[in-house]
């Protein structure tokens, strides 16, 4: 039996190359976990780092019940690590969070809150402790998405969510898909709720992400989007004899 089913809340942290950050994580996550609003456990996505980061997952997962782990065997990216997480959760909901403790788990609580009349409910980092020039080219790729998504989100790119797990399994996944949540849950006619979440700068390891995959390949998946939209199934079941 997968050990996730015992919970109501998953919450995958995708982790590569983050050493430095795994025993500040151990302590918000382990610190947190009392203190959810729902039955939570932690999953660590080790994304086949090269570092001592899966070592250390190992040993926090020992000294903490309710930790647990899965390694890619090489590094596959940002949205193949989540679909790993999403598809190994089997509690009602999957929280998501990065490993650079840029949110805090503390504020999964103020998502939590709107989790039973929502699908997805995402973050919006209330003022935003990055570089002006990392702000920018956020501002702009969310911007363009949020015209060509429509998905009237302010903030796809937060690194803090809650989603039913079921919608999240049926996630059209493919590279770069981690930027389009919101549009990719509104495409199963899933609702989606912002809240204003907190922001710190990251005071550990290094950012993964340059210029080029943060506008031009999300630029491109736009387009992709746009196509999936409209030919994207919906079906909904009548009457049938199969039982649930
Ligand atoms: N990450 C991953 N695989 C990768 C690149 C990044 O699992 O190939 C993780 C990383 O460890 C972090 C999260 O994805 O937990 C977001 O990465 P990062 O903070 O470097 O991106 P940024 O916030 O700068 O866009
Ligand atoms: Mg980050």
């Amino acid at each position: 039996m997968n050990k996730s089913q015992d919970y109501q809340l998953t919450i995958v942290v995708p982790v590569y190359n983050e050493e430095d950050n795994i025993y500040a994580l151990e302590q918000k996550l382990s610190a947190f976990l009392p203190l959810s609003l729902c039955k939570a456990c932690v999953l660590f996505v080790n994304d086949g780092s090269k570092d001592r980061s899966p070592e250390r997952i190992r040993e926090v997962c020992d000294r903490n019940e309710h930790f647990f782990y899965m390694d890619l065997s090489r590094n596959a990216g940002l949205s193949a690590a989540m679909k790993a997480g999403i598809d190994h959760a089997y509690s009602d909901y999957v929280g998501y969070m990065d490993a650079d403790l840029q949110t805090t788990p503390e504020d999964f609580n103020l998502l939590l809150k709107d989790i039973g009349s929502y699908q997805l409910v995402i973050g919006i980092r209330a003022d935003r402790k990055d570089s002006f020039f990392k702000n920018f080219q956020s501002k702009i790729a969310n911007g363009f998405r949020r015209m060509m998504t429509n998905d009237g989100v302010q903030d796809t790119g937060c690194p803090l969510k809650v989603l039913h797990t079921d919608y999240a399994k049926r996630i059209p996944f493919f590279t770069g898909m981690h930027r389009f949540l919101p549009a990719l849950i509104q495409l199963q006619n899933g609702r989606v709720q912002q809240v204003p979440v907190r922001h710190f700068p990251r005071v550990a390891g290094v950012s993964k992400y340059n210029l080029w995959n943060r506008l031009i390949s999300p630029f491109m998946d736009c387009f992709a989007y746009r196509w999936m939209k409209k030919r994207y199934i919906n079906y909904q079941v009548g009457d049938n004899n199969l039982g649930s």
